[in-house]
């Protein structure tokens, strides 16, 4: 899509809208890559740059400052335990591999980012979805319904919830919502082990910043059953999509469940990527240890930058009556269309010079790569493609 949508920028210029991007890009079309995080990385020393890193898991301090990051403000007491991977793909991925069994089953949402559906298949899983939304709030009966079926089936217990700023939909799970799931999660892990991967991709990015980590708290509920495993990305974080580094972050009760998780995590990471990029790990430290405040800064321009598309946005899908999956944050947002129906929006919508990409049940909308005088315009779109009656 997006190079179908560059094609025709070349061909008819401004008035395309592609919003198909997934990365952050500014008002005038430009990828952003923050400069309190590369300024420094450009002048890091060559031996920086090629030096492998201190050890599989991570640079020591990488591993501190990843934990302080995610959970700052939070006060969690849990033993914990930190391993840097290739962005939080390497850190999903990594927990399939080493929590499942071939043949097993990982809990995914039924809309939500494709690759889970690639990392379960690659290690030999299966997958199977959970239903995402109740009206207009978090399907917790679904998921307690597929957690009792697969405690009834296999070993352990794996769930994927991606929040906050879940792609594609900007949902973000309430506290309250936060609290009845650690609780559904503790009641099948009464029958069987149960890990709950929280994909923290776009943390840095939800609207308010100083309450976003909240939830966290919750984690504190978990039973000695449990065992949580976040994953972090530096590529949203930092910008820095290309440097392939983030984290899983393991919690659970016990000091020994946390180490036994992280020396199977630590192997895997031997046996497939070896080690994370030592100046990626290196840069972060010093953003955020060094530069924090200007990192801050910038990076709230960027979140100011969603808020203001996605006001726009909102407003204009209201006025019109075109319906969204609930929208509370984050890079994209997705009109609701039923399956039979989306080949013919979407390919309504590229004749009107508008790129957007298709999900389940969807049409998605990148937010974060449409200026701002671009979303204005889509209001034209959104009239003739309201849900009930798509003229289109
Ligand atoms: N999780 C979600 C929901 C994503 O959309 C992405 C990237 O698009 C990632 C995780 C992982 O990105 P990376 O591996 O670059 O950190």
């Amino acid at each position: 899509m997006a190079a179908a949508a560059k094609k025709d920028k070349a061909e008819n210029g401004d008035q395309v809208i592609d919003a198909t991007i997934g990365s952050l890009y500014d008002e005038e079309g430009r990828f952003v890559a923050l400069h309190s995080v590369f300024d420094h990385y450009d002048a890091l020393d060559h031996q920086i740059k090629g030096a492998y890193a201190a050890s599989f898991s991570g640079n020591a301090n990488f591993r501190k400052d990843v934990y302080e990051w995610i959970t700052r403000g939070t006060g969690l007491q849990l033993p914990h335990s930190v391993i840097a991977t290739p962005g939080g793909s390497g850190a999903v991925s990594a927990a399939f591999d080493s929590f499942l069994d071939e043949g097993d089953t990982v809990l995914i949402p039924d809309i939500g980012w494709t690759s889970y559906q690639l990392m379960a298949e690659h290690f030999n899983r299966h997958f199977r979805f959970y239903p995402m939304f109740d009206g207009d709030h978090f399907h917790l009966d679904g998921i307690k319904q597929c957690l009792k079926e697969i405690a009834e089936t296999q070993e352990r217990i794996v769930l994927v919830i991606n929040d906050p700023c879940h792609n594609p939909t900007g949902y973000s799970l309430s506290i309250p919502e936060w609290q009845e799931l650690i609780r559904l999660v503790n009641e099948a892990a009464e029958k069987k082990p149960a890990i709950l991967i929280n994909d923290i991709a776009y943390l840095d990015y939800a609207f308010d910043q100083e309450h976003c980590r909240d939830y966290m708290k919750t984690f504190e509920q978990i039973s000695e059953n449990v065992m949580i495993v976040t994953a972090f990305s530096c590529s949203k974080a930092m910008t820095a999509y290309g440097l392939r580094c983030g984290a899983a972050v393991v919690f659970a009760r016990k000091e020994d469940d946390v180490r036994e998780a992280s020396v199977v995590i630590d192997k895997f990471a031997r046996g497939i990527w070896s080690n994370i990029p030592n100046a990626a790990m290196e840069n972060f430290c010093w953003v955020i240890e060094e530069n924090r405040e200007a990192y801050l800064a910038e990076k709230q321009a960027c979140i100011d930058l969603l808020k203001a598309r996605s006001d726009v946005f909102l407003q204009e899908a209201k006025e019109c009556g075109l319906k969204l999956y609930p929208y509370r944050e984050g890079f994209f947002a997705t009109v609701i269309c039923p399956k039979e129906r989306i080949d013919a929006v979407h390919k309504a919508l590229m004749e009107q010079h508008v790129y957007t990409v298709c999900v389940a049940e969807g049409i998605r909308v990148a937010l974060c790569s449409l200026p701002l005088r671009k979303t204005n315009s889509l209001r034209v779109v959104n009239r003739k493609c309201t849900n009930e009656e798509c003229t289109l």
